[in-house]
């Protein structure tokens, strides 16, 4: 028999019986009871245990990780009398080089990028997600992989090989033609349990910010959300997860030590997009969902989508952005006016926000949102270290001020030091005039 129950320790709450893939385990009296004829020695039910109550047998772990060893303590295993670690999230301790036992052994491997797909369009930070995975698995040396789980998605597996995936998982379902938490969260908990990637990435988007948390919490895995940096030690493989925290004030850098995988999403547009190479191929493995439409609790009734103004801020190609150099919010228009003709998305400072003249959703910086535009306009802005940080890797900035010594003009293209009463209308009716002569530039 591969998994020891230690019926002492056992609360009979049945998530090993959840999760087992093969089967192999019951309640019995309210106690975990293994089949031994059925247990494959995978070790999910040892991971997913709150309790602590199974361990592996060590025979079944010398089969699961052959070429750990445990040698010097740097990749101790875990021995059936020792307890399993409880989940816990780490802050700040990337000075320890020391890895801890891993629930499960060794068999994670694998970067893995969730790939999302919703209504016929592709959210660009998965692509920037595989180019931040290749660095990551190219320093632990496994593959990078991207899941790619919706209807009708041939082209976008293929486009996941040029964005340089080497394998795709894939789930092709009717069932998944719309978002919902529900199919979503099991398709991808489903492919983690069979496939035990070391780690899985996906963007902090809408659906990332819903989904992934449904599947930290079914994996009974640490999620560190919003990342903007991520880093890995090669000896431990330990994903270096960085995220602002307490309010923004400082930069903490999160380890998931004992469990897996290790989970994140990452901001979109801050990390950079690879080259898309035409024609790169690599393998493709099909799964089955397994779920039917009426298992879905949620129903999509309609898809209403947003109009040209209410574009995500993230994905928006020229920005006009306000700062509290417009002095009130009645003069918000003259900037409105300027976003307009340049079908522009309007962003602002976080000064605006607390002013209450715009929303959150429009801030751009470290506790707002992280934009990379072809065109980024700061109007009335001072450049404050926190604003920066959102918008300094756009392609192009032209700053609006009065101030010479203001520090948005040490990051900006083109300076326009003047009042911006009298500059922005002056551009406003300059493009306006362009525009309607076809003039591009
Ligand atoms: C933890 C933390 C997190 C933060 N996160 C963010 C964030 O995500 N995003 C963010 O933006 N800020 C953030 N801030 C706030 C940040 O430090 C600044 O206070 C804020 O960005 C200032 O906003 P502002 O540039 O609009 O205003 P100000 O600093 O007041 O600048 C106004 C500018 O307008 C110029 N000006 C005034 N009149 C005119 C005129 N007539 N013509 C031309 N120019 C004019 C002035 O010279 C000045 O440079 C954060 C702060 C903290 C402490």
């Amino acid at each position: 028999m591969a998994v020891i129950v230690d019926k002492a320790k056992c609360i009979g709450c049945g998530s090993c019986v959840v999760e087992c893939p093969v089967e192999a385990l019951d309640l019995v009296d309210g106690i975990a009871t293994v089949n031994p004829d059925k247990c494959k020695d995978n070790g999910s039910c040892v991971t997913v245990c709150p309790s602590n109550a199974l361990t592996l047998d060590p025979k079944a772990k010398a089969k699961a990780a052959p070429e750990s060893k445990a040698e010097g303590g740097e990749n101790k295993e875990f021995s059936p009398s020792e307890p399993m670690p409880k989940p816990v999230a780490d802050y700040a301790q990337t000075a320890e080089k020391k890895a801890a036992p891993v629930a499960g052994g060794d068999v994670w491997s694998g970067v893995w990028v969730i790939i999302e797909y919703n209504h016929g369009k592709i959210a660009p930070v998965s692509w920037e997600l595989l180019g931040e995975g290749r660095k990551l698995a190219d320093a632990i040396g496994c593959e990078l992989c991207g899941v790619v789980t919706g209807y009708e998605v041939e082209h976008v597996i293929k486009e996941a090989f040029a964005y340089g995936a080497e394998k795709v998982y894939t789930m092709d379902d009717p069932v998944l033609k719309d978002f919902r938490t529900e199919p979503y969260a099991d398709a991808i908990t489903n492919l983690v349990r069979k496939y035990q990637p070391e780690i899985i990435l996906m963007g902090a988007t809408a659906m990332g910010r819903d989904v992934f948390p449904a599947v930290a919490t079914r994996l009974q895995t640490g999620l560190t959300a919003d990342c903007t940096v991520l880093g890995i030690d090669p000896e431990t493989k330990l994903l270096q997860q960085t995220r602002p925290a307490f309010g923004g004030n400082i930069m903490a850098t999160i380890l998931c030590r004992t469990r897996r995988p290790q989970m994140s999403t990452v901001r979109p547009r801050v990390m950079a997009m690879p080259p898309r190479v035409e024609g790169r191929l690599g393998e493709v493995i099909r799964e089955e969902l397994g779920m039917t439409e009426d298992q879905v609790r949620t129903k999509v009734l309609e898809f209403i989508g947003g109009d040209a103004k209410s574009i995500f801020l993230d994905k928006a190609e020229i920005i006009v952005s306000v700062g509290l150099g417009i002095g009130s919010q009645k003069n918000m228009a003259l900037v409105e006016e300027l976003a307009d003709t340049l079908g522009a998305t309007l962003a602002c400072s976080r000064g605006i926000v607390e002013a209450g003249w715009m929303s959150h959703d429009h801030q751009v910086g470290q506790t707002g949102v992280t934009v990379r535009p072809k065109v980024y306009i700061a109007v009335g802005i001072s450049g404050a270290i926190q604003h920066l940080v959102g918008m300094e890797t756009s392609d192009f900035i032209i700053a609006i001020n009065n101030d010479p010594e203001a520090g948005i003009l040490r990051v900006a293209n083109y300076g326009i030091i003047g009042d911006l009463f009298q500059v922005v209308p002056a551009l406003t009716a300059e493009f306006k005039k362009r525009l309607q002569h076809g003039v591009a530039n």
